[in-house]
């Protein structure tokens, strides 16, 4: 079994899906073409992706992670009714020039989640 080559269909699958997927619905994706990976190699090499800058990691409280393609950071909205996680298009340097300001502590990452509704769950609520 090449390794590599397995972490490169997981990255692959992750770039191509373009959302903030858990390991187990990259499971899903992937397993049906690649019958031999197991679910433990999924995490695994998405937590080396993760560790090694090329993939992000989005966590929600009570939740599996999620996986991001892009590693910089940037706003999530979790939506509260369909569990989607979505990019928020808002500018982060404000709050990384804020977080340079704290003094006497070392600020290493951040990550800038709110919950909220997603734009379908929004327009299906105001359709009701
Ligand atoms: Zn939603
Ligand atoms: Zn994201």
């Amino acid at each position: 079994m090449n390794y590599s080559w397995q972490r490169q269909t997981i990255l692959d699958t992750v770039m191509q899906q373009k959302q903030h997927l858990t390991a187990n619905e990259l499971y899903r994706i992937i397993r049906p073409k690649n019958p031999h990976l197991s679910l433990g190699t999924v995490y695994r090499n998405l937590n080396l992706l993760v560790e090694t800058g090329v993939l992000g990691r989005v966590s929600v409280s009570g939740e599996p992670d999620r996986f991001d393609w892009e590693p910089h950071p940037h706003a999530h909205l979790y939506c509260r009714k369909c569990g989607k996680v979505v990019n928020l298009e808002i500018p982060t340097q404000p709050v990384a020039d804020l977080l340079a300001q704290c003094q006497g502590v070392r600020v290493e990452r951040y990550s800038l989640l709110v919950t909220g509704l997603c734009a379908d769950c929004s327009r299906a609520e105001a359709a009701e």
